[in-house]
């Protein structure tokens, strides 16, 4: 069992500091081994590249305890390839994708204590990031880095029970075709700050994104993939190739396809099919869905249903817990064990 005297059905999602974070730095042209550091704090040169012009990226991914005491992860081995393609589009080295995996284990393992008990909802999140340190002053990538990832105890998403959201298509882009919108760079989310806190003084909850280039089709909201169900339930997404892959979105096209037996299609989805649907969600590691009750499209309400979670979004949203959570059988490799 968890140890630390925590309320963990109350925790919300902010930092808290644990025992042990990894660390690893890169210079002369190679990765050093790493190790684990009680340090959490970061003193980097007033001119380090990642100050100046923004090179760094990062990851997100949870560690869960399951009914027999056991901590597992899920599917980590995605999130070291998603970070090593982020990598290689912000010109950073890639950290090797089984090593990125032994980290997430070791840091893990190290914050054992704080991975929150079987059916309390909490989560031991990990965030591994990458960023360059050394000064430049002339736009160049930087030659010296830092590949750290800490871990921090988070609550149950839906603390006293789902709410479906109210989104809007938002008037500002989030990524331009060919640009960086696929790769996980903070830059990505640096300039959805001023649309997100926009969008909130306008008593939204998120933004939806449409494609830059033709502003027709539907992309994702800041940090959640979108997913709709259609009156025959087939399950789908948009696809587009400024959409950030999400691990989430990825394993519930599956889930719909090899635990439901639903149809479940990748395809671009244009605004005006929105009222088509009967169902919508979003998706991510944070909440693995989120409802999304409805849609305010200049003026325009799709409603999709404001008191609860549809029928579809809350079976694709209870299989892939229940598979998380090691309470029935994983496609192979989809859990990583810790212990
Ligand atoms: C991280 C992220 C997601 C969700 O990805 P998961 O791997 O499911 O957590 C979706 N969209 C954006 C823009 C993201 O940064």
């Amino acid at each position: 069992m968890a140890n630390k005297d925590i309320d963990w059905g109350n925790l919300g999602f902010g930092y808290i500091k644990t025992d042990k974070r990894f660390v690893a730095t890169y210079q002369d042209g190679a990765w050093n081994e790493g190790t684990l550091s009680e340090d959490e704090t970061v003193v980097l040169h007033e001119s380090a590249c990642v100050l100046q012009y923004a090179q760094t990226c990062f990851e997100g991914l949870k560690a869960y305890r399951t009914k027999d005491g056991e901590i597992v992860c899920f599917r980590p081995d995605l999130n070291a390839a998603r970070m090593a393609d982020s990598c290689r589009r912000m010109k950073m080295p890639v950290f090797p994708e089984d090593k990125f995996v032994e980290a997430i284990i070791e840091t893990v393992r190290a914050n054992a204590d704080w991975v929150p008990p079987y059916g309390s909802g909490a989560s031991l999140y990990l965030r591994p990031f990458m960023f360059g340190t050394n000064a430049v002053i002339g736009v160049k990538p930087a030659t010296e880095f830092e590949f750290r990832i800490f871990a921090t105890p988070v609550g149950p998403y839906f603390k006293g029970g789902v709410r479906p959201l109210t989104v809007r298509i938002s008037d500002f882009d989030r990524a331009a075709p060919r640009g960086t919108g696929h790769i996980k760079a903070g830059l990505n989310y640096a300039m959805s700050l001023y649309a997100i806190v926009d969008a909130h003084e306008q008593g939204y909850d998120e933004n939806i994104y449409v494609d830059a280039m033709t502003r027709t089709y539907i992309e994702e909201t800041g940090g959640a993939n979108v997913l709709f169900v259609t009156k025959d339930k087939k399950v789908l997404t948009p696809k587009s190739d400024s959409i950030l892959p999400s691990i989430t979105r990825r394993s519930l096209m599956t889930v719909a396809r090899d635990y439901l037996g639903l149809e479940a299609e990748e395809r671009p989805i244009a605004l005006s099919e929105l009222e088509n649907f009967v169902e919508c969600g979003l998706c991510g590691t944070a909440a693995v869905i989120s409802p999304v009750g409805k849609i305010v499209d200049h003026g325009k309400e799709i409603v999709y249903g404001m008191d609860s979670m549809g029928e579809v979004t809350q079976k694709l949203y209870n299989t892939l817990r229940s598979i998380q959570m090691c309470e029935i059988p994983a496609p192979e490799g989809w859990i990583c064990k810790i212990n």
